[in-house]
């Protein structure tokens, strides 16, 4: 299998640390409201691609954690007059019920900020101690231009960094560093106010980079397979990341760095984004978008492209789901029915070509988009043996297990989506029950009107010599 790193700007093999085995950090949210699609995005990505591992067979370790103290979580508490722990407490609670409607799995662990307090101090101390870091007037901050290899991940060399360092307005947070290009690891309390802890330095807080190298070297160890984020976490936060972990554990931090695309609004594609007031959130796309097709939306475009977000790419989703709905309740139906079995060797051998193909596409770097073009080649292959008298049992109950299993690496249960035509189906068990009593009794007009009404829900119905028989188109 093949995993686009990058650090390296190429696909290469993947080959975890431990046989079997996969070590994954994503950067998760600041809890401080509710999650926008953009950050659903980077969930839905990292969860898929958690997914297909654990479809290969890999035992993933997936660590995601909570910004639980920073810059907006202290305003937007003093905002609403509550503790920034009372609003991040909330905010994890929405994240989880969101997340979990989306049928993203649960982390094996989502480390909190404030749980880390004395861990991180120790990780800042080592940096100190190594020459990485320094204390001004209470501050902590990283020597960004002893760190050898800074920029690498975001391929930016120390010129264009000091170009873009020299842009900061912050003049007081300027003149306590011993350069531009540094940045905070430990930030002094500013008003009486604000959430602190004790430290060496000051009665303060962590920034916000130290913690994700902390949390990943804890929780998973100094070396890790994969570390995920979407692609605006590349500078700074994750080449701080590197910087951080490195200089302390002496160590490579990351086999496979992996960025998700951004998600884009509106006729100029924008990115979504707090900052830009252009964000949806998940929170409240639920109230009237069904969370399978959004699901769905977003797993279905390749992790590292960008997604245009509109109404119309969501209906698309949803017309998509339809069909995967319409052949799983068709084989559903005809795999429970008394017709006879008939091999059929086009049909099989066109299953294990779709399993070929669809391998194939996900081995290349989740090429989600060429994996799922394999399956739609399959389903009118499907549905034609499902209308004939006699169908390849054998075969469709190997397609069924198989379709099941790969909607189910794009975040969809094909349970929840057959119970959602459960409610429809039971009408048009009991319109198909009345037509065949008309027919019984001759009623021929009764007996081609409810036809009629059967066919505009899209069902066709089927006389044969067993009974009468219905479908979908
Ligand atoms: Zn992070």
């Amino acid at each position: 299998m093949k995993i686009y790193n990058t650090l390296t700007k190429t696909k290469e093999e993947f080959r975890p640390i431990r046989p079997g085995e996969i070590s994954m950090y994503v950067c998760g949210p600041t809890v401080y409201n509710y999650i926008h699609i953009g950050n659903a995005r980077s969930v839905i990505a990292f969860d898929t691609i958690r997914r297909y591992f654990e479809y290969k067979g890999y035992r993933v370790n997936y660590v995601s954690n909570f910004t639980d103290v920073d810059d907006k979580m202290i305003n937007e508490a003093r905002a609403q007059k509550i503790s920034v722990s009372a609003l991040a407490q909330h905010y994890i609670e929405a994240y989880r019920a969101d997340t979990a409607a989306l049928n993203v799995q649960p982390a094996t662990l989502n480390p909190r900020a404030t749980n880390e307090i004395t861990a991180i101090i120790k990780f800042i101390q080592q940096l100190i101690t190594k020459g990485y870091a320094y204390e001004s007037a209470g501050d902590v901050y990283y020597r960004t231009r002893k760190f050898a290899n800074y920029g690498a991940l975001s391929s930016q060399n120390i010129t264009e960094l000091e170009a873009g360092a020299s842009e900061h307005v912050n003049v007081a947070e300027q003149k306590r560093k011993e350069d531009p290009l540094d940045f905070a690891l430990w930030k002094k309390q500013k008003q009486a106010d604000e959430i602190a802890w004790a430290s060496p330095w000051s009665l303060g807080r962590p920034g916000w980079h130290i913690e994700c190298s902390v949390m990943s070297t804890k929780y998973l160890g100094n070396t890790i397979d994969i570390h995920g984020g979407g692609q605006d976490l590349e500078f700074p936060h994750h080449e701080n990341e590197i910087a951080q972990s490195e200089a302390a554990t002496g160590q490579k931090f990351v086999h496979y760095w992996m960025h998700n695309g951004f998600v884009t609004v509106g006729a100029d594609q924008a990115k979504m984004s707090k900052s830009l007031h252009n964000f949806v959130t998940v929170h409240d796309l639920l109230k009237t978008t069904d969370p399978q097709v959004l699901r769905f939306f977003m797993a279905s475009v390749h992790y590292r492209r960008p997604i245009n977000y509109s109404t119309e790419n969501l209906e698309q989703a949803k017309n998509i789901l339809q069909k995967f709905k319409n052949t799983l309740v068709n084989l559903a139906y005809r795999l429970n029915d008394s017709s006879i079995s008939d091999r059929s060797p086009a049909v099989q051998a066109a299953i294990a070509q779709t399993e070929r193909n669809f391998i194939k596409a996900m081995d290349d770097d989740l090429n989600v988009q060429n994996a799922l073009a394999a399956i739609y080649d399959l389903l009118p292959i499907l549905n034609a043996n499902l209308s004939l008298a006699k169908v390849d049992k054998e075969a469709l109950k190997h397609a069924q297990k198989l379709l099941t299993d790969w909607l189910g690496i794009f975040g969809i249960s094909t349970k929840k989506l057959l119970n959602t035509v459960q409610k429809q189906d039971d009408e048009i068990v009991r319109l198909v029950a009345q037509r065949e009593q008309a027919r019984k009794n001759q009623e021929w007009a009764k007996s081609d009107e409810l036809r009629d009404k059967l066919k505009a829900m899209g069902i066709t119905v089927e006389d044969t010599p067993q009974g009468t028989r219905w479908r979908r188109d």
